[in-house]
């Protein structure tokens, strides 16, 4: 049976209960308990591959966004698939380094970059630093003069192009409004004075950057921004009479996380690119949620039901602590019974699922039509979780950070432990000094 949600083909119902590949996820879930994240290795690989067929023949490189999902096994699946990394602090750098991505194959981005991830970072030889503002180059400067170079120093200018992406506004960040990149002026200045003789001897001008928001679904503003963005570039080899490296095309295609929400149109996106860059500058992407969501789920389990008028509460033990995105910006994630039966039935009741922390903003699933069969010890499996997942848990209501398992064909392994509480207080003041 298909599931009745955008689920990637390899989870799906066999012999009436939940897969991921070739393993049943009950029985996972029996081994490691619950909650825990769920990832599939061909889920992610086909994707990836989509990617490099509908791009071929164009010379890109893909650099994966760390940020959506950044466990180390993750990001060796990443590197051995050719691709590089996408970081926003030293933290991300310091994973994708020890992932085995080589330094030349990630690029720094983020507006608030510290003297100390700056320094990591020329040391680690990046690709190129995407700039996001005026005093950032100073900042940089003052770190490129005392240090000693095999190569110049690759910057590229995040320019903003003012373009609505219509989308969640947390998660958009290409407007001017939004504290993200520098305006047309504010990037032709910048390049000048990276172009400079005084700077030159450190810094190499790499092109310019554009990520405009996240979970995009409609492709029209992409295209804007696309299209801003190689008009700009173009501006900017006239008048410093250069041809540039790279344009940096950022992340941001949307994945559908509800039922009839359309399929993440790679194809569309890809042929778009070609489209516009060609010929032209080298072509760095920066995907992050296309690559991995639909390439895991969270599995969870029922603790209790609770009946309230003419709505139910399934209290279950993941909450936002594990999954913040509904919570964070009301996302929608698909909710299943691992249990095909439960799936299957007509004496559906309306439901919140909704987690054990102290909150009320702590519900995963609002108002669906689930069993009213599903009871405590039953489980449930939230799709479509793979990116933003547990890169954003946390460990409010001092929960520990649950584990993290990959499955490929019939195997699996736990690329993360469950947390003990041990490890809760680990970090922490014991011993009181007399
Ligand atoms: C978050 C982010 C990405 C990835 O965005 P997705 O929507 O996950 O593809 C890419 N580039 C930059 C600069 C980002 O901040």
């Amino acid at each position: 049976m298909r599931l009745t949600a955008p689920a990637s083909t390899d989870f799906t119902y066999r012999n009436g209960e939940l897969f991921a590949e070739g393993l049943s996820v009950s029985k996972i879930a029996d081994r490691v308990g619950t909650p825990f994240y769920l990832y599939s290795t061909s889920a992610i690989r086909n994707t990836i591959r989509e990617f490099k067929k509908h791009l071929s023949p164009l010379d890109v490189l893909i650099c994966f966004a760390v940020k959506s999902c950044s466990n180390l096994s993750i990001l060796k699946l990443m590197k051995a698939e050719g691709l590089g990394a996408d970081i926003v602090s030293g933290g991300e750098l310091y994973r994708a380094l020890k992932a085995g991505i080589p330094g030349k194959n990630i690029v720094f981005s983020g507006v608030g970059k510290s003297e100390r991830e700056i320094r990591e970072a020329m040391k680690a030889g990046v690709h190129a630093f995407n700039l996001e503002s005026m005093e950032e180059l100073d900042l940089l400067e003052a770190c490129a003069s005392d240090f000693s170079f095999k190569r110049r120093v690759r910057l590229s200018l995040r320019y903003n192009p003012d373009v609505d992406p219509k989308t969640h506004p947390y998660i958009s960040t290409g407007l001017k409004e939004h504290k993200f990149g520098l305006d047309r002026e504010e990037v032709i200045a910048l390049a000048e004075r990276i172009h400079s003789p005084a700077l030159s001897k450190y810094f190499e001008l790499g092109g310019i950057s554009i990520h405009i928001g996240s979970q995009l679904i409609d492709l029209s503003p992409l295209e804007e921004a696309f299209q801003k963005g190689r008009a700009l570039s173009q501006d900017l080899e006239r008048r410093l009479k250069i041809k540039l490296k790279t344009i940096d095309l950022g992340g941001g295609l949307g994945v559908p996380y509800l039922p009839g929400d359309s399929e993440p149109a790679i194809a569309e996106y890809c042929s778009l690119i070609k489209k516009y860059f060609s010929n032209g500058p080298r072509v760095i992407l920066e995907p992050g949620r296309v690559m991995v969501a639909n390439a895991g789920i969270l599995v969870t389990e029922v603790l209790f039901r609770k009946s309230r008028g003419r709505k139910d509460f399934l209290i279950v033990d993941a909450g936002m602590s594990e999954l913040m995105r509904p919570t964070l910006y009301e996302s929608h994630h698909e909710v299943i019974a691992l249990n095909e039966k439960h799936a299957n039935t007509l004496l559906t009741t309306v439901t919140d699922v909704v987690g054990p922390l102290c909150e009320s903003g702590d519900i995963l699933a609002k108002k669906r039509r689930l069993s009213r069969e599903i009871k405590r010890g039953d489980r449930l499996a939230f799709l479509t979780c793979g990116a933003y997942g547990f890169s954003m848990a946390n460990h409010y209501n001092s929960r520990p950070l649950c584990a993290e398992v990959l499955v490929k064909g019939s195997k699996s392994e736990i690329i993360r432990r469950r947390e003990t509480y041990a490890d809760l207080v680990r970090l922490e003041k014991r011993k009181s000094s007399q």
